[in-house]
């Protein structure tokens, strides 16, 4: 059964077409921006929509501590955050409640200030706290803290939420979404046969998460990434007291949390990210729990007595360089990839979107994308 795609905009007398594979953040953020610049599309998930590392994420929209070079693509994305509701016509639960980061040594603060200058030249102007400004602005938070970082127009949004939200407004404008198909092929040109249909187009994009490097390795390009599972955790619902996400600087990894209005506190961080099972699959480890909650009271002492509800993971793909894989295929023309975001992509999603329909549509991108070619690990 061979299967059409909508008709696209004429580019040079050519129809555009695109074919994206994978509908988590990625793939459906970007099939809903190819759809505005009229580009015929056709978003394609071997599961459902957003059940992969998205779902499982802890809901971070943070720029602090990111790499340099990629503030430009977090500024992007964080200006359609602010957006979103409007442009998909739902809440996405997207809150700008501020990320205050806590320092309890001098390590924390000295990585602080050099990252704060560092980014201000990129834009990101982090406040500094003092102890008495934390106690003042963010009582019962982080009570031996010897100073914070605030950013107050981050925040966090629902990731149960998000990808869906894309994928749906995506086809209001004429993406042909077709999920839980089995992918048999994709042949060069580009032909994907699935247990759905066969779909044609000119284009391809790979958002396949962290299974992206396997479609390049395809088309001979390969990518070192390895599959981990961060553990997350949710209490009871409480009263709801804690208005902006909170972490830690730290050089190790710290612990993380946020309440989500219905009065539950997500949090995660403290441990080392879990293996992946042969099912593919990352499962949280009871066994972990006691130190993660030993950090996140450090963080609020009032959750010291407070039932845990929950553990998941997700596996998420870590490039070895811990930068993600965007840009044009180096070795095939009219493939393009945007995967392996390294735990950091939630916030990224809606950038990547818009960057990547900006890169498949014109050829260029006016966000800097260099440092996340695929070329780089070409032997
Ligand atoms: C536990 C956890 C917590 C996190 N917390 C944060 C956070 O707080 N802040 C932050 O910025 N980031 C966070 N992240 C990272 C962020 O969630 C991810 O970087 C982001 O969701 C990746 O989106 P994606 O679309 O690339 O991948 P995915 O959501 O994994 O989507 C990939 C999709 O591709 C599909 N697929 C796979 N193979 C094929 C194929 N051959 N053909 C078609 N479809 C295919 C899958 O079914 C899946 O739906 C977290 C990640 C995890 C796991």
């Amino acid at each position: 059964m061979a299967q059409g795609v909508p008709l696209g905009k004429v580019f040079g007398g050519t129809r555009m077409s695109a074919i994206v594979l994978g509908g988590g953040l990625m793939g459906s953020a970007t099939a809903f921006f190819l759809a505005r610049r009229g580009i015929a599309t056709t978003l394609i998930d071997t599961g459902r929509i957003g059940a992969g590392a998205t779902v499982a994420s802890f809901g971070n929209i943070r720029r602090s501590g990111r790499y340099l070079p990629q503030l430009p693509l977090a500024h992007r994305s964080l200006a359609l955050w602010h957006r979103l509701e409007t442009l998909l016509g739902r809440d996405v639960e997207f809150r700008a409640t501020g990320h205050l980061r806590l320092i309890f040594d001098p390590e924390g603060l000295a990585l602080m200030r050099r990252f704060a200058e560092d980014a201000r030249p990129w834009g990101l102007d982090l406040e500094e706290l003092g102890p008495d400004q934390i106690r003042r602005r963010f009582p019962g938070l982080g009570p031996d803290a010897i100073a914070a970082s605030f950013s107050p127009r981050d925040g966090s949004a629902n990731p149960r939420l998000i990808a869906p939200a894309f994928a749906d407004a995506a086809a209001r404008a004429g993406v042909q979404v077709v999920d839980q198909a089995q992918v048999l092929s994709v042949k060069p040109g580009f032909t994907v046969e699935t247990s759905r249909g066969t779909f044609h187009a000119d284009r391809l994009v790979n958002c396949t998460g962290h299974h992206g490097a396997a479609l390049a390795a395809q088309f001979g390009e390969p990518v070192p990434i390895e599959v981990r599972g961060p553990q997350m955790a949710v209490t009871e619902p409480l009263p709801h007291r804690i208005l902006p996400v909170v972490g830690v600087w730290s050089a190790e990894h710290g612990a993380y949390l946020r309440q989500v209005e219905r009065g539950n506190v997500v949090f995660g961080g403290a441990v080392d990210r879990g293996t992946v099972g042969a099912d593919g699959r990352a499962h949280a480890d009871p066994a972990r729990l006691p130190a993660q909650l030993r950090a996140v009271v450090r963080l609020c002492p009032a959750l010291r007595h407070v039932a845990v509800i929950r553990q998941w993971s997700g596996a998420e793909g870590y490039v070895r360089d811990g930068l993600p894989v965007m840009g044009a295929s180096g070795t095939t023309a009219g493939l393009f990839h945007a995967f392996g975001f390294c735990g950091h992509g939630f916030q990224l999603g809606p950038g990547v979107g818009d960057a990547m329909a900006e890169l498949v549509a014109t050829g260029r991108c006016e966000t800097p994308l260099e440092d996340f070619h695929i070329g780089r690990f070409a032997a």
